[in-house]
């Protein structure tokens, strides 16, 4: 058996010409939808990510509105901004890039911004209704993830799945999304004894664990869905997931490649979000 491969390049173009068709039905409304994107810093690789979130909105036809601030910025200066831009009716979603600078307590700073503007997902009230079964904004990451699983028909309610790591942006929330949808959800970390076991026996295997093929083929049930969130660079240059790709999909009845997989969602999902922020502050919908 050779697994389906998740093509997530298609499925993230998939959402952006659905996100560009919702702008232009807002638009007729009078309804532009707006994302400020916060840079601290000159962090090489944020800027590329700053750069491809800016230019992806922009290509759907969101308003975005750079803010570039230097690594020397005072939390009071991002503070006040974050505070402008929660007052700013052009602006529905607000993104801190992170990280940000380690003297910015980014808890304290992201406190500041309205929950309803909190197109990351990352705010405690965002955290809680995730928990609480009335999601409003989730990180995009996880979010991305669901919709590969939908798009690969890949069975939730009953299943077994397993998520490896547990960060606040990617780990926590997926698991959460999944026990939303009904499956059975195992969360492993660090200090989780017997990983290859908790694999072993997932339907579906989430791997965000950021260790390059750690995750080797033989543990995967054949005809589960794998999931790899995983991004490592290796000395060689080569991309490689957190799963070792060609072990796995030889076992797997679907499996995202890296690059190409989960990658890709992530900014889309943003796009996702930033309008779905704009229907909220315009009373279209009720989250
Ligand atoms: P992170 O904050 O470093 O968290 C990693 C998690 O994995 C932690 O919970 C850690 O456990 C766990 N872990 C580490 N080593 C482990 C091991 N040997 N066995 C089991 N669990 C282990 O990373 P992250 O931000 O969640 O990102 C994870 C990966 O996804 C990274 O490769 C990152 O580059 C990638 N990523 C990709 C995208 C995308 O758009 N595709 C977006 C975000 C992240 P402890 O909690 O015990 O330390």
């Amino acid at each position: 058996m050779t697994a389906q491969i998740i093509d997530g390049k298609a499925i993230a173009q998939k959402v952006r010409q659905e996100v560009q068709q919702e702008v232009l039905a807002l638009s007729s409304q009078g309804i532009v939808p707006g994302l400020a994107v916060i840079l601290v810093g000159d962090d090489p690789a944020s800027q590329v990510y700053v750069r491809n979130k800016t230019r992806a909105g922009q290509e759907a036809g969101i308003a975005v509105f750079d803010h570039h601030l230097p690594a020397q910025t005072s939390q009071a200066e991002l503070v006040a901004l974050i505070r402008q831009l929660s007052g700013d009716p052009r602006v529905h979603g607000v993104l801190l890039q992170l990280p940000i600078p380690a003297n910015l307590p980014v808890g304290e700073i992201l406190d500041e911004l309205d929950p309803r503007k909190d197109v990351d997902g990352l705010l405690e009230a965002n955290v809680g209704r995730l928990w609480l079964g009335r999601p409003r904004f989730v990180p995009c990451t996880p979010l991305g993830v669901m919709r590969l699983l939908r798009e690969s028909e890949t069975k939730l309610v009953g299943a077994r799945a397993v998520v490896i790591g547990r960060s606040i942006l990617v780990g926590r929330p997926m698991a959460g999304l999944l026990l939303g949808a009904d499956a059975t959800v195992t969360i492993c970390h660090s200090r989780s004894a017997d990983l290859g076991d908790r694999v072993a026996e997932a339907d579906i295997v989430i791997a965000a664990l950021g260790k390059p093929e750690a995750i080797a083929g033989h543990f995967i049930k054949p005809g589960a869905t794998v999931i790899d969130v995983g991004i490592n660079r290796l000395a060689d240059g080569r991309l490689v997931g957190d799963v070792a790709f060609a072990e796995a999909k030889l076992r797997a009845r679907a499996i995202t490649p890296v690059p190409g997989g989960v990658g890709p969602m992530t900014i889309a999902m943003l796009l996702h979000n930033t309008v779905r922020a704009a229907k909220l502050q315009h009373g279209l919908i009720s989250v």
